[in-house]
């Protein structure tokens, strides 16, 4: 792996230094992907798991469609320039990267709608069974939508536990158990083949959430058999601010999942324009309105920017970089009040890595003031990202050092007299 270039002392201690960081920036084989980004000069980018970048391509995808396909083309470039065919085009490149068959992935409206309509579709194919397992302490909305659903549909029961308990909760009356691959905040990753294969055994449905695993972390959801997955494609696939998201159905559950909104645009045939529903075959039938194709050019965009990585690649360069962050805050900022709040183990990790400081909000502020975006969670958490993408191990280097300059002179703390900003 790529940190053992840094300097080893004789004693074993490895001592990190910007030249041995430059080192391994000029040995990264990824590195000359960074250029297809436009990363503002001077700025450490450290959220791309929260919203990637824009890259050239997908402004040039959405350049060409407001000025060729929506300018010139108006209406006929639904059927000329294959608009209609622009969520399973963008599914098939999913595929690629969750380990999927191309006709297993789609792409619509919202991660949050998704799971609604997936998890109410699969209910209603596994009744009698009523009850539905997640994590406590999962992403709010993944929470809030199954909440939301329990309380919809009668009979319905929804149990939350911690993460070590929550496998005790499947029993023979599980219909579904939902979870996050990578949590949103400690980035800590589940063993998907051995989680899936637990549901699997007390004959419950798995539906994964992909938001922070898509794009960093290599998936196969083919090998783990899958039978749901959802997820965003803002966060490591940089496809621009509330992008649409993406729907994966197993091949063989597909004609048996019928959508619980069934919208138009899953229609067998939309322009039939028929008084009753008839869904589509396979997973086109779980689209419900017209797909905002601005969204969706820009995600092409930026999924040709995948083409051709090796996922493995963009895996150690992942773990090569929070290695060297978790490694550098120890050899930097120690006794400066940051505790590590991600796994240790670059295996059970995914692509960022957060630290609890009791100011993490103003620290963050400070950070962000001063050129290293990062973002803040709540209660105390700084949460840094590391897309192997674009970021270099000098930014690294450069981001501990401006942080524990920050942490060291206390200077975050003017950010007290600044009023909370709305989205943190
Ligand atoms: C970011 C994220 C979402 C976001 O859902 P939206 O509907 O796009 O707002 C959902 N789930 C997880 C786990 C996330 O990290």
């Amino acid at each position: 792996m790529q940190t053992s270039e840094s300097t080893t002392i004789g004693n074993g201690f490895r001592t990190h230094t910007l030249s041995a960081c430059e080192a391994m920036d000029r040995d990264d084989p990824l590195r000359a992907l960074r250029e297809e980004f436009r990363i503002p000069e001077g700025c450490i980018y450290l959220d791309g798991n929260s919203l990637g970048p824009l890259s050239r391509r997908a402004h040039e995808r959405v350049r060409r469609t407001l000025e060729e396909e929506w300018a010139v083309g108006l209406i006929r470039s639904w059927n000329t320039s294959d608009w209609i065919g622009l969520p399973e085009r963008l599914g098939a490149r999913i595929a690629r990267l969750i380990g999927a068959a191309p006709e297993e992935v789609t792409v619509a409206d919202s991660t949050s709608v998704n799971l609604f309509n997936l998890a109410a579709a699969c209910l209603r194919m596994a009744a009698p069974r009523r009850k539905i397992v997640t994590e406590q302490g999962n992403f709010p909305t993944d929470l809030y939508v199954l909440d939301g659903l329990s309380k919809l549909l009668p009979g319905v029961e929804l149990r939350t536990a911690p993460r070590e308990h929550v496998l005790e909760e499947l029993d023979d009356d599980t219909a579904l158990l939902v979870l996050t691959h990578v949590h949103y905040k400690s980035a800590e990753m589940y063993d998907m083949d051995e989680v899936t294969a637990r549901a699997r055994q007390v004959g419950a449905r798995m539906l994964w959430d992909l938001s922070h695993s898509v794009g960093a972390v290599p998936l196969s959801l083919a090998r783990a058999q899958v039978d749901l997955a959802v997820g965003c494609t803002y966060k490591y696939l940089n496809g621009g601010p509330g992008a649409p998201a993406f729907v994966y159905i197993r091949g063989d559950l597909q004609e048996r999942l019928r959508p619980a909104i069934s919208g138009w645009m899953g229609h067998a045939a939309p322009f039939e324009l028929s008084d009753s529903y008839r869904p589509a075959q396979g997973v086109r039938r779980h689209r419900i309105g017209t797909p905002g194709i601005l969204g969706m050019a820009a995600l092409e965009g930026s999924l040709e920017v995948f083409d051709g990585v090796d996922l493995r690649l963009l895996r150690e360069k992942s773990v090569a970089l929070t290695t060297l962050f978790i490694e550098l805050i120890e050899q930097e900022c120690k006794g400066l009040g940051l505790e590590l709040a991600t796994p240790r183990d670059a295996a059970h990790r995914g692509s960022h890595v957060s630290y609890r400081h009791e100011s993490g909000y103003e620290v963050m502020q400070e950070l962000i003031e001063r050129g290293v975006i990062g973002d803040f969670r709540a209660p105390d958490l700084l949460r840094f990202g590391f897309a192997p993408l674009y970021t270099r191990y000098v930014d690294v280097w450069n981001a501990v050092a401006i942080l524990r300059e920050i942490l060291t002179t206390g200077s975050w703390q003017r950010m007290r007299a600044r009023p909370r900003q709305a989205v943190t």
